[in-house]
């Protein structure tokens, strides 16, 4: 009997994670059908991957290129939206099965909160959404039968790790952290650097914002409370660890003592690719691991004197309520200042922490309130850059 296609939107399909996502869609063309693509302003790339991809509707977000997409695409047969409703409502199509969130930052909340609520599977990259309103997300997924598979190599790992273990209390998770470009420095040496040094991942390639956020080490602060909302595991039981070769990608510990990891090399293609078509592995002709390649695998306790980001999201998950909302708020900014050369390097951990102490709102419940405080956020921190 021939299988039903999964029918995919891919949201942010022109960024780091949508292009790999497409990549890995296209060695399975048995498996996916892609069924929508969306992107805030590439639209060039966004145009070519319809012709490519042939989904039923594609959205670009900012509404001054709509007309340009539109007209490119007048002779297809696709749907093209615009505009940042377009962008939430274009998840509730009838015809997709799953959405693969590959948005950076709170954008990603309200689209997939509404995939959640329209009962769409989940695949999960766009970890922001989580750390803002994780109770929210993965209450409102349990109500409605939904999964959310994640695609954060960390959380992949676990959740491969975890594989026939349901039923056994997780004792600890163990995430484990490439350390980024600044890895063995002291914060005397970074009082300087520069965005050019900070976006110099020594493992991976990835898009700006999470690779600024590798270098402060706040995407590992983010990961944890990741974690802590996608496996129920209470934040005393998360660890991280620097495992600067990126080989093992994350370890649980059960009960009995026993310690389960996922290795592999650093390649998001994989987790990806795992997130779609699970439970099922399937042949692909990624590069493989070789260990005589890794003759050593080596693993040290973060610095965090020298980046304060880690214990700052630490400590916004165990305040709860709107922390950690104000923390990743607070975070955006702050790095979207830095990419602009119009702050420094420890700047952003300042702003967070004043954001976090004159933080005064009251725990949020729906995705509106959380996109207040969001804004709030924004619009104090901007006026004082
Ligand atoms: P990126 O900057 O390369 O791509 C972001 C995508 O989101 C683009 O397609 C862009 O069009 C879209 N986008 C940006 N702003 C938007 C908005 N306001 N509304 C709608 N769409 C918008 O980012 P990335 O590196 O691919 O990361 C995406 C997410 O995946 C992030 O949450 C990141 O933390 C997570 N992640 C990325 C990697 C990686 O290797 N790149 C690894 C793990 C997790
Ligand atoms: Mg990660």
């Amino acid at each position: 009997m021939e299988r039903k296609r999964r029918q995919i939107a891919i949201l942010g399909s022109t960024g780091s994670i949508g292009t790999q996502a497409l990549e890995v869609v296209s060695l399975f063309p048995d498996l996916f059908q892609v069924e929508v693509l969306t992107a805030q302003s590439n639209a060039d790339l966004l145009i070519q991957q319809a012709k490519k991809f042939r989904p039923n509707a594609v959205v670009i977000g900012r509404d001054d290129l709509y007309t340009y997409v539109k007209e490119a695409l007048w002779d297809e047969d696709i749907k093209v939206f615009g505009g940042v409703d377009a962008l939430n409502e274009v998840v509730e199509m009838p015809g997709v099965d799953m959405v693969l969130s590959a948005i950076v930052g709170v954008a990603g909340l309200a689209p997939v909160y509404r995939a959640i609520e329209a009962q769409k599977q989940i695949a999960l990259a766009n970890k922001e959404t989580l750390v803002v309103a994780g109770e929210l997300m993965t209450r409102t997924a349990y109500e409605q039968g939904v999964n959310i598979y994640p695609v954060d190599s960390e959380h992949s790992a676990i959740f491969q790790s975890l594989a026939g273990e349901f039923q056994n209390p997780i004792s600890r998770l163990i995430i484990t952290a490439s350390g980024g470009p600044f890895r063995g420095k002291k914060r005397e040496e970074l009082l300087h650097v520069t965005k050019e040094q900070a976006l110099r991942h020594p493992n991976w390639s990835m898009g700006s914002k999470i690779t600024i956020d590798s270098a402060t080490l706040m995407n590992k602060g983010l990961e944890v409370i990741e974690a802590k909302w996608l496996f129920s595991v209470p934040l005393e039981k998360i660890e991280v660890v620097v495992h600067p070769q990126s080989i093992v990608h994350s370890l649980v510990e059960f009960e009995d003592g026993s310690v389960k990891a996922q290795l592999g090399l650093p390649d998001m293609k994989l987790p990806i690719q795992y997130a779609l078509t699970y439970p099922m592995r399937c042949r692909n002709n990624f590069p493989r691991l070789h260990f005589s390649d890794y003759p050593n695998l080596t693993f040290e306790q973060p610095d965090y004197e020298t980046f304060p980001c880690l214990r700052l999201a630490y400590e916004a998950s165990r305040a709860g309520g709107c922390m950690p909302c104000v923390l990743n708020a607070a975070n955006e900014v702050a790095v979207a200042a830095f990419l602009q050369d119009k702050i420094g390097f420890y700047d952003i951990p300042k702003i967070i922490e004043k954001a976090l102490q004159t933080a005064n709102f009251s725990a949020p419940s729906s995705v509106e309130e959380y996109l207040q405080i969001d804004q709030e956020i924004r619009n104090t921190i901007k006026t004082n850059i």
